[in-house]
This record gives C-alpha cells, structure tokens and sequence, in this order.
C-alpha cells in the first residue's frame, strides 16, 4: 500500500484552517472543498488515459484523453463535505453512497445504508475524511470490493496511525492519499490534534 501525505503548501494553509476551532461550518465547509480538489487531483493521477488527435486551427496535434469512469463513494456523513470537489473536476462521475456509524462504546462500524454504482470498470475515490481507527474504512473498502471496485484510492482529510496501520494489514492494495497523518488517538478514537468532530464542523451540529 502507499500512502502519499500532499504537502503542497495550499494544502497545509487550508488545513490549518480547518483545524482551527474558530472556523464556522460555512467556511469550514468551502475550506474542505478547496483542499478535497487539491487531493483528489493527486488521487487522481494515475487515473487511464488513451491516445488522441485534434485539429488545432493550425496542424494535428496529439494528446491523451482520460479513459473509463469515475466513481466517487463518500462515507455517510462526513464523506458528504468532500463530493462536491470531486463532482466539479469530473462532472460524469458515478456516485455510491455508503452509511457506517460507529458504536461510541466498541468504535466498531455499522453499515446503516448502501447504494453503489457498478464499481467493476472504475477508479473508485472513497471518501473519508477522517481516516481514524480505520474501521469504517475497512468496511467501505469490503463494500466497495464486493460491488466490483478493483482501482481504489481511499482520500482522506487527516488520518491517524492507527488507521493507516489498520488499512494497510487489511487492504495493501488500497493507496491513501491524506493532507497529514497526526499524532495518536484519543479514548474516544479523536484524532490528536485532529480538528474534531468532522461532521458537526461541517453541518454545524456541535454540541453547546
Ligand atoms: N471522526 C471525526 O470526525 N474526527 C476524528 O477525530 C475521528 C473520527
């Protein structure tokens, strides 16, 4: 497994300010767009690509031309703050949706909903933007395998050790592409420093 941390400068900016705790979730979640396109493009590099001649208005020029579907599989609920960036660089892509909540006392995931695409032709993006224990990636990676997805990239905003671990003793031929990969876990299975609870920040349900 490889595991790629972009370190592009816009990428470090736009993190930060996602760590930020006083980053409301309107900004919040523009910064989370900004920095899923900075990954996704770097995800996205080895994707298929053929050959192709055009006409300029001047001579014949060749080039490459991307081949073969997209498909993007957030996970439920988070997962949701990174689709836009994708469906903005590849409008024709192919959406899954995958539902996993965690038990707040095991942190085990249970998959709660399920609607994907045909995964068998594609280079398939899960999103998770907060790759922590690694157990809801781990069931999505097993979900997306078994609608087909062979070509995958799990693209996530900051992950943990941990998790990193986990994915790569359970899914070696999955390559990560992440903004950081922080200290440790907390007790309640936080990331440290983490920028906390990734879905309140991004739908504004944090608790008083
Ligand atoms: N999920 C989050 O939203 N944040 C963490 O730190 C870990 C899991």
């Amino acid at each position: 497994m490889s595991v790629t941390v972009v370190d592009h400068p816009l990428a470090g900016h736009l993190l930060l300010a996602l760590r930020d705790e006083r980053t409301p979730p309107d900004v919040f979640r523009a910064l989370t767009k900004r920095l899923t396109t900075v990954l996704v493009l770097e995800a996205t590099r080895g994707l298929p690509t053929k050959s192709r001649t055009v006409r300029t208005p001047l001579e014949e020029v060749s080039g490459r031309i991307l081949e073969g579907p997209i498909a993007a599989v957030p996970i439920l609920r988070a997962g949701l703050g990174m689709l836009d960036a994708v469906v903005d660089l590849f409008p024709e892509v192919r959406v899954g949706y995958l539902g996993l909540e965690r038990d707040e006392a095991t942190f085990q995931p249970s998959e709660y909903y399920a609607k994907l695409p045909r995964l068998n032709d594609a280079f398939t993006l899960v999103l998770d933007p907060m790759l922590a224990t690694g157990g809801s990636a781990e069931a999505a990676l097993r979900s997306v395998k078994g609608a087909g997805a062979s070509s995958i990239r799990m693209v996530s905003v900051v992950s943990a050790p941990e998790g990193i671990k986990a994915l790569e003793e359970s899914h070696p031929d999955v390559d990560v592409v992440t903004t950081a990969i922080d200290r440790e876990l907390n007790e309640h299975a936080y990331i440290l420093p983490g920028l906390g609870d990734m879905g309140d920040r991004l739908f504004g349900t944090l608790p008083d």
